[in-house]
């Protein structure tokens, strides 16, 4: 059987330092746990525009759809500020997402012990968080038509759609059923049900679809606005949240700040299954190009690197490995190494992009 491919998309600024090292620790798995891809590398973004006049060429989205996961640094940057909006960098990020149909983005938010000192929050709150957002991406209030800004009578009026089909909302809440089951078996699912039809609809689908098929995953329901609040008072309550496309931008950003650095924060979009069985899918960290730091080894590759160990985990049945990856992480958290994004108030010497890598590289031996 062929190796499973990998498409990489380094993107812009930080992306391929941080990539970088990924690629190391994929090298690492092919030497020493014996797990190979093909890997082929290609333009996103603002480096895709400069070479071919578009952020995303249609052989690159072909490329993607025929991969087995894709795996994205980061887009943009001010040299492409200016660019008319149907050629700016992120345009190839949502093409990639749209075409893809990557309905499901999945935010996970740990805070690694080392780290707990960081939240804004009391360390005991988010010492051991681990909860897993999942935000529908393709659909609701960001597409919905009508939309658009029109003149009624004397004055503009701006319209958005929140529109939700059945099957949208199945299909996101079957990921989240899924996912709970691998981890601790709940979902809490956020909506509006008092305010909104959307929000009512939501509600009955997602039980519909927990009654039919998912009876032994343990549902909740919580208003939005509510959940909000039970995230920054007791986290860890949560174990799989989903939520529609607006809430969740917001929700999972919150839940995100509560774990400390932008540096460290992986995702995964995922779309239905491939004939392979495996879904379609776009790993990469929740951060963009940093072009304040970019070209210096400072930036943090961490979230890059987890974004590879979801695609382990979700794309190619490697829990364990995803696992070894994580505990890697953690290790090198727990020695105390920071990139200068980690470093507190009280300061100290921050170790660059590279080390950061090469040190995951010698824990991950360290774990053999
Ligand atoms: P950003 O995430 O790039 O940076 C925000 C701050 O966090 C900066 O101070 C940066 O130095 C820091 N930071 C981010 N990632 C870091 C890392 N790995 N290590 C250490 N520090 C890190 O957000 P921004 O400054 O608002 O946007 C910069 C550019 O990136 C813009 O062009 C924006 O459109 C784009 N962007 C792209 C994506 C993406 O590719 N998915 C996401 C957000 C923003």
């Amino acid at each position: 059987m062929s190796n499973p491919s990998l498409l990489i998309l380094a993107g812009d600024g930080i992306g391929p330092e941080v990539m970088a090292e990924v690629k190391k620790i994929i090298a690492w798995y092919g030497d020493k746990r014996a797990l190979r891809f093909e890997i082929s590398d290609d333009l996103v973004g603002g480096c895709a525009y400069d070479a071919h006049g578009t952020p995303l060429t249609d052989e690159t989205m072909a490329k993607a759809q025929a991969a087995d996961a894709v795996l994205l640094g980061a887009v943009g940057g001010p040299k492409y500020d200016n660019l008319d909006f149907s050629v700016k960098p992120e345009r190839g990020l949502l093409r990639l997402r749209k075409e893809m149909d990557l309905y499901a983005n999945l935010r996970p938010a740990q805070c690694f012990d080392a780290l707990a000192d960081f939240s804004s929050l009391k360390k005991d709150v988010v010492a051991g968080l681990d909860i897993m957002i999942v935000r529908e991406l393709t659909s609701g209030v960001y597409f919905g038509e009508p939309r658009g800004i029109f003149t009624e009578g004397n004055e503009r009026v701006g319209i958005n759609t929140q529109r939700y089909t059945e099957s949208e909302i199945a299909r996101v809440a079957r990921s989240a059923f899924e996912l709970a089951r691998k981890r601790g078996n709940k979902v809490c699912s956020m909506e509006k049900a008092n305010v909104m039809e959307s929000g009512i609809l939501w509600r009955e689908v997602v039980q519909k679809v927990h009654d039919e098929e998912y009876h032994d995953v343990q549902l909740s329901h919580m208003y939005a606005d509510a959940g909000a609040m039970q995230l920054t008072r007791w986290p860890k309550q949560f174990d799989v949240i989903v939520t529609d496309n607006l809430f969740g931008d917001l929700l999972s950003d919150l839940a995100a700040m509560l774990t400390g650095s932008l540096g460290m924060l992986p995702s995964a979009s995922l779309g239905a299954p491939m004939a392979n069985g495996r879904p379609k899918a776009l790993y990469e960290p929740v951060h963009g190009s940093a072009p304040d730091i970019a070209g210096q080894g400072k930036a943090n590759p961490i979230a890059c690197i987890l974004s590879f160990a979801m695609a382990l985990r979700y794309s190619f049945d490697q829990g364990a490995e995803a696992d070894r990856l994580e505990k890697a992480v953690e290790k090198v958290l727990a020695d105390g190494l920071r990139t200068a994004d980690l470093m507190g108030p009280e300061g100290g010497s921050p170790v660059s992009t590279s080390a950061m890598g090469d040190a995951v590289i010698a824990a991950l031996d360290a774990s053999l």
